[in-house]
């Protein structure tokens, strides 16, 4: 094919673009990042959560907000800042059977200091286990009511004797700072993406790490293109992190166009899209269409007011157009809040899957918009403008649908994404359709 639209590359589009053979080092390297930070006991507060922002911040730039305990945040107040740095229970022959050390699961978050000697009836009050799951320990946190307790397996429970247990948790539960971590990078529009991800959960992989990982790598991508939208990506702590953010920066969500909550992005599973409250947002709409062409088994399910952040954004008083993009969702799998959510079960191939899967959605975001055919009565002559592909070429048929389609709906009123749902074809073949057009001026930027 030998026309004016094939000499610019648009398949080389940074965003849109596949990983390919680049795909095994960037999973490999996703994969290290949940491994580095696997081990740090993270919390809506503390020593942990900013250490895991630190690390973000090597890799993106990252501003780090310090916001002081009591400070009143629309109906909530941040915390006092918590944090741990031993914790055990000793049988009574002095042995650890349940150590901090080894898994900070094993602490339910938030638990206030605690030295004491009791029998084994009593301790029973303050432990945790999972009978039907008996060989995992769970995950446990106690935020907004002040207590203690421990989280260990069935299976190692059963077989504690009767005794006198010393129980020791060395935290501390004081006036201090809640903190998260933004990473602004502007675009031509100050139009804004946001890119939300919690960061609060101790040694969780999927839930929490993953997303993480794959928010990071995709600001830094991002960061490496040129861009339309401004990206805004968050790494806060789980709902009193978004609504802390939702309070101090009230005077500017109107700027935000589309938006997504990032977790749950390593683990088995087809994809799962949790759509925004408003249901029919671009950004539902962009999700959908890349799902539906991209192969593959995936999800579509309506907002409900439970999850992660994203109930947040989507309160009434914001009803901001933020959807949710996850593999398996929380609770849906076994390992779910478990010390099975761990290194193994997330996987790089899937870690790099969800990146590309973001990307993609990106690449529809930045390249959407409306357009005005320049020559609407009569079909224009595609062939006098090397606009018709030569006959055999691979994908030609396709490649002519896509113009035509362009073409009869760029009346001024339809986008790119609302030619592509019509015309059932790949955003991308219809973007690319419409940028061979311009170059083949038929088609030209609406401007109304
Ligand atoms: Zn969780």
């Amino acid at each position: 094919m030998d026309n004016k639209g094939s000499r610019r590359p648009i398949e080389d589009d940074l965003m849109g673009a596949a990983l390919g053979p680049e795909s095994d080092r960037v999973g490999a390297d996703l994969h290290a990042f949940v491994t580095d930070l696997y081990p740090i006991c993270r919390s809506i507060t503390g020593n942990g959560l900013r250490e895991t922002l630190h690390r973000i911040g090597d890799r993106i730039p990252l501003e780090i907000h310090e916001v002081p305990s009591g400070t009143e945040v629309l109906d909530w107040t941040v915390p006092r800042e918590w944090n741990i740095r031993d914790a055990y229970i000793k049988d009574p022959t002095g042995r650890r059977v349940v150590d901090f050390r080894e898994h900070n699961l094993h602490v339910v978050s938030y638990s206030v200091p605690v030295d004491a000697t009791m029998p084994l009836s009593e301790l029973r009050g303050h432990v945790h286990t999972l009978p039907d799951q008996p060989g995992l320990i769970p995950y446990r946190t106690s935020y907004y009511s002040e207590s203690w307790g421990f989280c260990m397996s069935e299976d190692r429970f059963r077989q504690l004797p009767e005794g006198d247990y010393e129980v020791r948790i060395d935290s501390s539960l004081e006036p201090g700072s809640l903190t998260y971590g933004e990473c602004l990078l502007p675009g031509a529009t100050d139009e804004e993406v946001l890119i939300s991800c919690h960061c609060c959960h101790p040694s969780l992989a999927n839930d929490n790490l993953s997303g993480i990982a794959v928010a990071t790598e995709l600001a830094r991508r991002l960061g490496a293109t040129s861009r339309r939208y401004s990206y805004r990506f968050l790494f806060i702590p789980g709902t009193i992190g978004s609504i802390t953010w939702l309070a101090r920066n009230e005077d500017r969500v109107d700027r935000i166009r589309h938006g997504l909550v990032v977790t749950g992005v390593g683990g088995p599973g087809a994809p799962v899209y949790k759509r925004s409250r408003r249901g029919d947002a671009v950004i539902d709409r962009a999700v959908a269409t890349v799902l539906r062409h991209r192969g593959g088994p995936y999800r579509i399910v309506d907002f409900s007011p439970y999850g992660y952040d994203e109930r947040q954004y989507c309160s009434p008083g914001f009803d901001l157009p933020v959807g949710s993009l996850t593999g398996t969702p929380n609770g849906e799998y076994p390992e779910y809040h478990t010390s099975a959510d761990d290194l193994e079960f997330v996987r790089s191939e899937r870690l790099v899957e969800s990146l590309e899967l973001y990307l993609e959605v990106f690449d529809v975001l930045e390249r959407d918009r409306v357009y005005r055919n320049l020559r609407p009565k009569g079909e224009p002559q595609l062939g006098k403008r090397g606009l018709y592909p030569s006959v055999g070429a691979q994908g030609a048929g396709a490649q002519v649908m896509a113009m035509l389609w362009t073409l009869n709906l760029s009346d001024g009123d339809h986008s790119l994404l609302d030619i592509a749902e019509r015309a059932g074809v790949p955003f991308r073949e219809i973007a690319d359709a419409a940028a061979r057009l311009v170059d083949g001026e038929l088609l030209a930027p609406d401007s109304t």
